[in-house]
């Protein structure tokens, strides 16, 4: 590459012996030396490796354009803009150019009309990959002259020619030729633009006004759509989806792993955080297990998803009602527990869609998620038949209070004479740190009362564990 950064006119490019490739050829080019080298063609996309990647590695050798079809928060946005990685660092481009003309072979008139008259010493310029990605969300009120272009009256009223480009204001997707562009939700693209977009694409020329002008673009286009829009007849225009080579459909995280890492990996993190918080792997669970159960749940609208967001809003909701809690008690230690999960209604609703408005209430619709959820993980970690020690030591009348605005150590006192406990609690927790212990114990009460062995009450703020 170093070899011909440095050329500065076509006749110093032409002399480095540098061939440009189409965008077809150049994303093929260097995929397969990625797939070869065992290097990573998607960085940060977790659990897509078996399914989504050798889908989408296929249809670039294939030379075809892609659809990805999924539901909100399926990292579509982010796999669509990593295709920035399979582009050359840069290319050269005849300067000053809007469409980034190649420079052995421009396709504006300002271009052409340039090298006819400079021939070698024309000047180029290296555009970075970074800038050959342009994307729109469409939505009803994007116009041919945002995406395609648009002509000028004036310029044609001074009687150009109707097919001149330089009568032609260039849209987006003129303006990422030799790149990669991306439409958002294609499905709420008006027909008409349907219908330029698959001239564009298919006969490469572009009508205007009523002006048919000729537009030898190369543009690698992706797209992405929701799979019930896409597929409802009369959203998509039959000849632009037969146009589209490969259609990807997304999904969600399979498993709760995969769901805890896009998570960690995502989260907001501050970096002057001066406490120190832990976070259990069972709320890690439960917090992603809430999720998988909302894709499943009858109540929520599966057509339109439930986001990993929801996963990660939560994570960050629980932890800083946590954090909250640590400086308010002046502890150290920041741990999330189960007393802290009511808050993350704020950081749900809004995030899924209710599939009725009136009969079901949407916190109820969240708590009965939560509840399954800790049961689930619970059960992932105990039987309840080898936990009667604990259960027989409520019978007369023993109880236990916590809260989310308790103290670890009031907790940890509450249960010190409990026989077995230590035990118990260790089976999720190796920590001696009280803030973790009193977390683990939640957990534990929590988990008796949701498989039926223990009675929950609410006592002014404080929740009450008794037989
Ligand atoms: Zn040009």
């Amino acid at each position: 590459m170093a070899k011909w950064s440095k050329a500065k006119t076509i006749g110093k490019l032409k002399a480095s012996g540098y061939q440009p490739v189409s965008i077809r050829e150049e994303m093929r080019r260097n995929l397969i030396d990625m797939v070869k080298k065992r290097k990573n063609i998607f960085p940060g996309i977790i659990g897509f490796d078996d399914t989504v990647i050798p889908q989408i590695v296929n249809a670039i050798i294939s030379g075809q354009d892609i659809i990805f079809l999924g539901e909100r928060g399926q990292a579509k946005s982010r796999i669509m803009r990593s295709l920035v990685n399979l582009l050359d660092e840069e290319i050269p481009v005849i300067k000053g150019c809007e469409i980034n003309d190649n420079p052995f072979a421009p396709i504006c008139k300002q271009c052409r009309d340039k090298l006819a008259e400079e021939g070698d010493a024309t000047e180029i310029a290296w555009l970075p990959r970074q800038e050959r990605y342009g994307e729109k969300l469409a939505t009803p009120d994007i116009a041919i002259a945002d995406l395609i272009g648009d002509v000028d009256p004036i310029k044609v009223a001074e009687g150009r020619y109707l097919s001149d480009e330089l009568t032609i204001h260039y849209g987006l997707i003129p303006r990422t030729n030799r790149g990669i562009f991306c439409i958002n939700e294609l499905p709420d693209l008006t027909d008409r633009l349907q219908v330029g977009l698959f001239n564009l694409m298919e006969e490469r020329d572009i009508q205007i006004r009523g002006y048919r002008v000729r537009l030898l673009l190369d543009v690698f286009l992706v797209a992405s759509a929701n799979p019930e829009d896409y597929t409802n007849r009369g959203r998509i225009i039959t000849p632009l989806k037969d146009r589209y080579g490969a259609q990807v459909r997304t999904h969600y995280p399979a498993t709760i792993e995969d769901e805890i890492s896009i998570v960690e990996m995502e989260r907001r993190q501050f970096s002057e955080d001066r406490f120190e918080t832990y976070m259990p792997q069972y709320m890690k669970e439960i917090i992603a297990e809430i999720t998988h159960l909302a894709r499943k749940s009858p109540d929520i609208n599966q057509r339109s998803g439930v986001s990993v967001r929801v996963s990660i809003a939560n994570y960050e909701t629980m932890l800083s009602n946590a954090i909250r809690r640590a400086v308010t008690l002046g502890e150290k230690l920041a741990v999330p527990r189960i007393s802290d999960l009511p808050y993350i209604r704020s950081s749900t609703s809004g995030k899924i869609e209710l599939e009725s408005f009136e009969e079901i209430k949407e916190d109820k619709v969240i708590d009965d998620l939560v509840r399954k959820a800790v049961l689930n993980v619970f059960n992932r970690y105990y039987r309840v038949l080898e936990l009667e020690e604990i259960i027989a030591q409520f019978n007369g009348g023993f109880s236990v209070k916590v809260s989310d605005t308790m103290s670890a150590k009031s907790y940890v006192r509450n249960v010190k004479e409990m026989i077995g406990l230590a035990d118990v609690v260790r089976v999720v927790n190796d920590s001696e740190r009280l803030e973790a212990i009193a977390s683990a114990v939640e957990f534990i009460l929590e988990g008796l009362h949701v498989n039926k062995r223990l009675n929950k009450t609410r006592m002014e703020g404080k929740t009450v564990y008794r037989r």
